[in-house]
């Protein structure tokens, strides 16, 4: 499970899925759209949830092993972790029996105790953290982290959006078919006749 706002998702979520996915031999990775990002809740806008999901679903079309998730979507409401595998489980006969792993970059990782029954979540699934460009981040030592060495890419989110609106090149860092789904969409008000 890798779960995020994906406001837009770029390369660094991508080559960080598919790398967790090798380095762990996982069957599959479950990109998750967060329906309402608590913890982002207030602070900016938020893309609408149906095109984040568009552009994730872009983002994984021809990529083996990689699946959008629309869990929390349907759900609705914030959306909790260990809500969500007690929903993949219940919901999907071919997570019955799956072994979950969750997936956070250190950013991410350093909140992990402060997630919503963050203890049964601990019981619910293994915690995978991959490091971002930057400090080191302390992760708690309550945790039995798998860490996963992944090609550390300065991408995020926050600096695509800004980007889009002060025509920065947006090459390499996201990939054609999310922009197709941005341009169709005109999502992150794309200058129009923008190269991108
Ligand atoms: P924002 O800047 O809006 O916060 P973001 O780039 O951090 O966006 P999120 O959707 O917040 O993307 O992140 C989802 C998950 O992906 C988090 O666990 C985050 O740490 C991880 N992640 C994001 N970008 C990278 C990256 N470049 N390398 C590794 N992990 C990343
Ligand atoms: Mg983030």
């Amino acid at each position: 499970l890798f779960g995020g706002t994906f406001d837009p998702p770029h390369v660094g979520h991508l080559v960080t899925a598919v790398n967790v996915m090798h380095a762990l031999k996982l069957d599959q990775v479950i990109l998750m759209v967060a329906n309402v990002p608590w913890q982002k809740e207030g602070s900016r806008a938020i893309t609408p949830v149906q095109d984040r999901f568009a552009m994730v679903e872009a983002a994984v079309a021809a990529v083996p092993g990689l699946v959008v998730g629309d869990t929390e979507i349907h759900t609705g409401g914030p959306s909790y972790t260990v809500d969500t595998l007690r929903s993949l489980r219940q919901q999907n006969a071919e997570y019955v029996n799956a072994t979950f792993f969750t997936i956070v970059g250190d950013d991410a990782a350093a909140g992990v105790p402060t997630w919503e029954r963050f203890e049964e979540l601990t019981e619910l699934t293994r915690l995978v953290v991959v490091d971002r460009p930057g400090a080191p981040v302390a992760l708690s030592t309550d945790i039995d982290w798998i860490r996963v060495e992944v090609p550390r890419l300065d991408v995020s989110s926050t600096d695509l959006r800004s980007r889009f609106t002060d025509g920065r090149p947006l090459d390499y860092l996201i990939t054609q078919p999310v922009l197709g789904v941005i341009r169709e969409r005109s999502l992150y008000s794309l200058p129009i006749g923008a190269q991108a």
